[in-house]
């Protein structure tokens, strides 16, 4: 396993309080709903106090967006579908601790050494080889790029570009959350092809177009990867599919601590009592002291709409003001033979639409790989991101054609299986939304928030945004029992360069 290696990674102490809920004389009872990273690590959170958890998840698996679960290949042959790739960053301190908790020096996850990104006219930049720490790592990475020349480097505005180098949450969403993550990139001027790569493939990531996603999100991101991290751009992935690598065991640990957990039963409203929450999920009425929503955008908001007990009005239409991000498509291709041995297992692709990726499975996952060996074939994933059609049909040919294009040793192929996600449940990050986003706390001290799509003052995002709102989920009710919390870690919540930061706030905002 690798170890975090930046020194200067923050850490929020635990809050204090009693070492275990037995002390308390009864063990509070607390629902989480939604299984996802977040419920998940909510429920470790309050589990390891010795609160008494339970978990009611919709859908029949754990893991949410992280989630896998059976299909048959036409032939009958068993494998494990999911959303497909994720990147495993080693700055995602509170997801690896979560994960820690079954597999202590993260074996089941495995380093990928390149992340290469290619741009319409084959050109490739990569993150492989570079140094760790800022501002090196972007030194270095321009000065190589084919993407970049030095006069590209001249006209860069240095005024317009500070905030990337400076970020501080939630400061940098102050300064940016009015303007979308195009006009900002305008206004850099980033030569049009290193901005398409380097911007636009994590502007995607986060499932929006440039002109629909805030720009403070976006430089949030860029600090957490790039600029404001020593541990580097290059990340693991698990091993084996999700379900095996992560969550059956991660199962185990919470049921060895009494968590009960209910897979396809999904919670339909809460009411308040003068005690607590009763709770209403496949027909029954339960009672709980505290209550976690750690549900994506839709789930919380219908929950929510039904919930008129819970909450103020404010917050309520806080919560219905919540936007998910247009649909995306996954889709997973079984061939009959196999990809050019040199082609990466992961490729971010930018102005190539509407491919964002594709990830060659079998290079690094072992369900895939043994497949792979057994059949001599591949299995080939495209994802396509922030979809501007609903003919999913129609981008399932046009992702087939680009992926022709790009690895033409596919072009004859015979598809021996596949299988098509179209989904959309991802948070927006919408320009100007900052400012009515949901926090954590909630104006009900026992029940709270956690998700990807909650706003929590860490430069963290994606599954771990997810990750540090479940442990900080579970730290408000603990702190609301006086039972002891857990840190929560990120990299440094500032620019790393003093004289920067000095500019940065001396700017008019
Ligand atoms: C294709 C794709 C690629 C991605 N790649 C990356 C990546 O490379 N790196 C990265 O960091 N992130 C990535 N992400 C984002 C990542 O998946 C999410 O940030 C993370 O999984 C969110 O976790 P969550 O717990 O907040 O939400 P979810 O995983 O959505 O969990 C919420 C859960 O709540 C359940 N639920 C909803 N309503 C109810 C109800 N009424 N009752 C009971 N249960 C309910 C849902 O079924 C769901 O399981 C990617 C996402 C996708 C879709």
């Amino acid at each position: 396993m690798t170890r975090p290696r930046d020194r200067r990674r923050v850490t929020r102490q635990a809050p204090a309080g009693l070492p275990d809920a037995a002390l308390l004389g009864r063990r509070p009872t607390a629902a989480i709903v939604g299984g996802g990273i977040a419920g998940l690590t909510a429920a470790t959170g309050l589990a390891e106090r010795g609160v008494s958890v339970t978990v009611f998840e919709r859908e029949d698996h754990l893991g949410g967006r992280v989630g896998g679960w059976p299909e048959r290949l036409p032939d009958g042959t068993a494998v494990t579908m999911s959303r497909g790739f994720h990147a495993f960053f080693r700055q995602y301190y509170n997801l690896r601790a979560l994960l820690a908790r079954t597999d202590p020096r993260l074996d089941r996850l495995t380093p990928l050494t390149d992340y290469p990104l290619m741009d319409a006219h084959g050109r490739i930049d990569t993150f492989a080889g570079l140094p760790r720490t800022p501002p090196w790592n972007a030194v270095a990475f321009a000065w190589r790029s084919p993407t970049f020349t030095r006069k590209d480097l001249l006209h860069l505005s240095g005024r317009e570009a500070l905030p990337l180098a400076t970020v501080s949450v939630p400061e940098i969403y102050h300064r940016l959350d009015r303007t979308d993550a195009a006009t900002f990139l305008e206004a850099i001027n980033f030569p049009p092809a290193a901005k398409h790569l380097a911007f636009e493939v994590f502007s995607r990531s986060f499932f929006a177009d440039p002109r629909e996603l805030s720009a403070a999100e976006l430089a949030t991101m860029f600090h957490l990867y790039f600029l404001g991290s020593s541990e580097g751009l290059v990340f693991d992935v698990p091993t084996e599919p999700f379900p095996q690598a992560l969550w059956d065991p991660l199962a185990s640990y919470l049921t060895g601590r009494r968590v009960d957990l209910r897979t396809g039963t999904a919670v339909t409203g809460l009411g308040r009592t003068l005690e607590g929450f009763t709770l209403e999920a496949g027909g029954r009425t339960e009672h709980f002291d505290g209550v976690v929503l750690a549900c994506d955008v839709a789930g919380l908001r219908e929950i929510v709409a039904a919930s008129p007990e819970i909450g103020t009005e404010a917050w309520r239409a806080d919560i219905g003001g919540l936007r998910t991000a247009p649909p995306f498509l996954v889709r997973r291709l079984w061939l009959d033979r196999p990809v050019e041995p040199h082609r990466s297992p992961f490729l971010g692709t930018g102005s190539i639409p509407p491919l964002d990726n594709i990830s060659l499975l079998d290079r690094y996952e072992g369900e895939a790989r043994r497949w792979a060996a057994r059949t001599g074939g591949s299995v080939v994933e495209l994802h396509a991101y922030a979809a501007s059609t609903d003919d999913s049909s129609g981008l399932e040919k046009a992702l087939e054609s680009r992926l022709h294009e790009i690895y033409p040793e596919t072009r004859n192929a015979r598809v021996v299986g596949d299988i098509t996600l179209w989904r959309e449940d991802c948070p927006l990050f919408g320009v100007g939304d900052f400012a009515r986003r949901p926090t954590v706390e909630t104006p009900d001290p026992a029940l709270a928030l956690a998700g990807d799509g909650i706003r929590i003052d860490l430069p963290v995002a994606l599954m771990e945004r997810a990750a540090a709102t479940g442990w900080t989920a579970a730290n408000s009710l603990l702190g609301h029992w006086g039972l002891a919390g857990h840190p929560i870690r990120s990299v440094p919540n500032h620019g790393r360069i003093r004289l920067l930061n000095r500019l940065a706030t001396s700017m008019p905002g």
